[in-house]
């Protein structure tokens, strides 16, 4: 990737707040917006949050994939 975006945004929640990200891949080939692959929608902004299971890939038109991957206190993001 040609460089990712990450802006923290908060949502309160039933136990306060929680922390929350959106985050924006450039791939490889210059484009972003790329597509959630469980949604099948572009977004400027994936929202994802550390400690919440599932991993989200995102697909470029060029056909490059990423993946945001949770952990308990950080978001991974790596080409697939
Ligand atoms: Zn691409």
């Amino acid at each position: 990737m040609q460089s990712v975006r990450i802006e923290a945004v908060a949502t309160l929640g039933g136990e306060g707040i929680r922390p929350l990200y959106e985050v924006d891949v450039v791939c490889d080939c210059g484009q972003n917006c790329l597509v959630d692959k469980s949604t099948g929608e572009p977004s400027f902004r994936h929202r994802i949050a550390p400690g919440q299971g599932q991993d989200k890939i995102l697909i470029c038109r060029c056909g490059k994939k990423y993946r945001l991957h949770p952990q308990r206190t950080h978001i991974h993001v790596s080409s697939v």
